[in-house]
């Protein structure tokens, strides 16, 4: 490790810790010799080497869930394959809950395990105090045991994989901290270094807490902030005799474990303490921050008194180390849209050495191949707008990320921090007309309207919040008379140029020679037939085409766009979002709405189902598509921003007579589920192809260019798929599904949920989600019935069909 750094490499990963540790391992366990290791200290010194390291295997979604599984494969080998211990110990980890949506929330937690095949069970309070003697426990009403978590020394982790990589061709340099980064025709081409430059193909940012400041250099976003973190380290106590559980008592914002013959008691407190990358000194490294009792009072006391024989005991150290967190406590995975090579791995949030595993393991295959193997969406990088990278969102945000860690996991929580980054042009409007706001890639967006003020607590809960009727009112306006949708926070992309056409008839799934008046739906699809993205497309002139996405979508679309552009192709693809507003009328009234703010024929013959034109509405002349994402009579109005306000109130003042109501994201979403129309993130995504999702007639197999994906669909068409989306309604009442839950079928769990609601013209809960095909067939499942949707440990009766139960029109968006 003495030498000097080559002049050249293929691929420079920057940090040591676990997560520069793991990746390189991967890269080289994937083949690659060239690769090499900076360290701006010694290996770990920055968070990784005081990490409490437990290793929790259940995550929010399937694919996070996955990576902390394939941690736990490899940390629990890795001493066979290199000789070099990890102190992997399987202790399992046991959940208390003190409240009654606590409760729901670790009963969800277990449903969830069991639908990623962790098996988390619920068991008797006397059973989890029989695990955790030391735990007060006259309060707790409910516990869930995971038998398979564990946990590892951090630092030995670190030896192994570098062991194991080094002797596959890994050179590690420490004490060379990067200085610079050049770049060259939008790519990298080398780190700086003391020791001079070294130019290479690819870089990867695994520098933890220091990953903003190493994209600075880089001139790309890195969303992060460091935030203070504790955990507390008792003198022994002489009742630990063996390993236990970890010990999760969230209410209590506490975590415990045994450590050292004592407790180790860590916690994520209600507000954390963000930390300024400036108060570090230069040379820290394995360094700690000061002490700060009076900041962790409360959560000593909740420790206190959950095991009372703390008093008793001596507190050996208070520990403060530093951590990284996102805006949306998930970490940064991936390639940055802004610099071709440079790869990001790191914001961990808390949960480096739990997924540092499986996380360098995806992060190696996406650089060596291009893409990713699998859905990593929830971490991609790409999920965050540049507004959500400057150091005063990320410092106000960072403490709130930390805090939600242990929050109950209700549907719907919205952050209270770092909010109004974004603004639609009829912000202000919509405010005053009563809008209780949501926020997603940094956009306001009203979920309902309440311009009465009518009491809505609680705002958050399992069951029906008290919103609900604000809600049902808007879902039935849409349905009954007619509502307007603010959606100008969707992605608006301009793809110009003399090949733009035969560009996207390559990406496209659909045909998209026929949008010159016609509005294609359509998936842009990967290699292996999944979706990368789905959009409506619109042909302005022989080499325009203006691209509707979700609000969550455009900067991973463009980037899909230009990575799959030749040298050769002359295509330009311009984000247009803020230039638009786009609103959305919806409901049998709306041609009548529109008659009355425009000359234009929105008759059926003379404005038919899926056409798009330029009309006037108002004083303005806009784009409109007929289509509706809630299954009725709509038109999406696209609207060049400063016109949007004066359009907004005309239809505001002829809706009047009309039954017009303004409706927010929460009736959009479940007149959408009814209508079974799906949504990016939910039904679809990178591992889902149309076959599977249902959305076949969406792809055009028989047009004259070939697209992305087609043989893969193929192959699905010929051999038929293993897996279906299907729609469920839940006739029970006290069934509220909401996604995630396990779908079982004759007693035998098939899938998950991917959405739920209520649907208020239906009169029940209703839920999209996938079912794997049983031996029986497709056809021979829905028609025995005997489907069951597991919610928070309790099963619920559930018809399934493939066809929406709510159709009103039959409309589908066919070409
Ligand atoms: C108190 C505490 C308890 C925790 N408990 C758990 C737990 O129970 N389970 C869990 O999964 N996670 C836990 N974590 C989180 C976990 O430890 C981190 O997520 C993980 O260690 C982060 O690893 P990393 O590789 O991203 O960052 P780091 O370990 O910080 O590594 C980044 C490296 O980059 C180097 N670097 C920085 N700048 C440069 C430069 N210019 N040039 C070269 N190198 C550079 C740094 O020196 C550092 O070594 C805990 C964290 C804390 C603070």
């Amino acid at each position: 490790m003495n030498e000097s750094p080559p002049e050249h490499t293929q691929i420079v990963v920057i940090g040591g810790g676990i997560m520069g540790c793991s990746t390189a391992y991967h890269l080289t366990k994937n083949g690659c010799r060239d690769v090499i290791l900076l360290e701006r200290a010694k290996l770990t010194s920055g968070t990784t080497w005081h990490s409490a390291a437990q290793v929790r295997q259940l995550r929010s979604t399937e694919s996070l869930t996955r990576l902390v599984q394939h941690s736990v494969e490899l940390y629990s080998s890795l001493e066979a394959e290199t000789g070099q211990a990890t102190g992997w110990k399987q202790t399992g980890s046991l959940s208390i809950a003190t409240n009654p949506d606590r409760l729901t929330h670790i009963r969800r937690q277990a449903s969830l395990s069991r639908a990623f095949g962790i098996g988390a069970e619920e068991i008797p309070v006397a059973e989890a105090s029989g695990k955790w003697p030391l735990m007060r426990s006259n309060d707790v009403i409910g516990a869930v045991h995971s038998p398979s978590d564990g946990r590892v020394s951090p630092s030995d982790i670190c030896a192994a994989l570098v062991k194991g990589a080094t002797s596959r061709g890994l050179r590690v340099f420490e004490d060379t901290p990067v200085t610079g980064i050049r770049t060259q025709n939008g790519r990298v081409a080398a780190v700086q270094t003391a020791q001079g430059e070294i130019t290479c193909e690819s870089i990867i940012n695994c520098a933890g807490l220091w990953g903003h400041r190493i994209a600075g250099m880089a001139g790309v976003a890195a969303p992060l902030h460091a935030c203070e973190h504790f955990y507390l380290l008792t003198e022994p106590l002489d009742s630990i005799t063996e390993p236990l559980p970890t010990l999760s008592d969230h209410d209590g914002h506490l975590y415990l474990r045994d450590e050292g013959g004592g407790l180790l008691v860590g916690c994520f407190e209600p507000k954390g303490k963000p930390l300024d990358l400036d108060q570090l000194p230069e040379d820290f490294a394995f360094g700690l921050l000061p002490e700060d009792w009076e900041h962790l009072e409360p959560i000593l006391a909740n420790a206190l008194h959950r095991v009372p024989e703390l008093e008793q005991i001596g507190m050996k150290m208070l520990l403060n180390g530093p951590e990284s967190f996102t805006p949306d406590d998930r970490f940064l995975l991936g390639e940055s849209p802004e610099l071709r090579g440079f790869f990001l791995g790191c914001g961990m949030c808390s949960v480096g050495i739990a997924t540092g595993g499986g996380a360098g393991r995806v992060l190696a295959e996406w650089v060596l191949s291009g893409e990713p193997s699998m859905d990593l969406w929830p971490v991609d990088v790409r999920r965050f707008a540049l507004a959500q990278n400057t150091l005063r969102t990320l410092r106000e945000r960072a403490p709130e990320t930390l805090a939600l860690h242990y929050a109950v996991g209700f549907p719907g929580r919205q952050h209270q921090t770092a909010r109004n980054l974004r603004l639609s042009p009829l912000h202000s409007r919509l405010e005053a007309a009563g809008a209780e706001f949501g926020v997603r890639m940094g956009w306001e967006r009203p979920r309902w309207f309440n311009p009465e003020k009518r009491p809505t607590a609680p705002k958050l809960s399992f069951g029906k919040p008290g919103w609900d009727t604000l809600h049902a009112e808007e879902h039935r306006a849409a349905r009954e008379a007619v509502v307007l949708f603010d959606q100008s926070t969707f992605g608006k992309l301009l793809v110009q140029g003399r090949d733009a056409e035969s560009v996207l008839q390559w990406l496209c799934a659909n045909d998209v020679s026929k949008a010159q008046h016609r509005v294609v739906y359509t998936g842009m699809l990967n290699q292996r037939g999944g979706y990368e993205s789905d959009l409506t497309l619109m042909r302005l002139d022989s080499e325009s085409f203006l691209l509707i996405t979700g609000t969550g979508q455009p900067v991973r679309d463009q980037d899909w766009i230009r990575r799959n552009l030749h040298a050769d192709e002359h295509v330009t693809v311009a984000d247009i979002t803020s230039a638009y507003a786009v609103i959305s009328i919806a409901g049998p009234n709306s041609r009548e709405l529109l008659n009355r703010v425009s000359p234009d024929d929105f008759s059926n013959a003379g404005f038919p189902y899926y056409t798009h034109r330029r009309v006037e509405v108002g004083p303005a002349l806009v784009r409109a598509a007929r289509l509706s994402y809630v299954g009725e009579l709509g038109w999406e109005l696209t609207i060049p921003s400063e016109s949007a306000v004066p359009v907004f109130d005309d239809l505001c003042e002829a809706g009047g007579g009309l039954g017009l109501k303004l409706a927010g994201t929460e009736a959009l979403s479940s007149l959408r589920i009814e209508k079974g129309y799906r949504a990016w993130d939910h039904e679809i995504g990178p591992d889902d192809t149309p076959l599977q999702a249902g959305l076949e007639f969406a792809v055009c197999f028989n047009k004259s260019a070939s697209f992305l994906g087609k043989k893969t669909l193929l192959r699905q068409q010929t051999e038929g798929v293993s897996r279906r989306l299907v729609q469920f309604t839940l006739a029970d009442s006290n069934a509220h599904p909401h996604s995630g839950e396990p779908i079982w079928w004759q007693d035998t769990l098939v899938g998950r949920t991917t959405s739920g609601a209520f649907g208020h013209t239906l009169g029940c809960a209703i839920a999209l989600g996938y079912i794997r095909i049983a031996e029986q067939g497709l056809d021979a499942m829905l028609s025995t019935g005997g489907f069951e949707i597991e919610i928070a440990c309790q099963r619920f009766p559930a018809q399934a069909t493939l066809e929406a139960a709510y159709d009103s029109e039959n409309l589908k968006p066919r070409m």
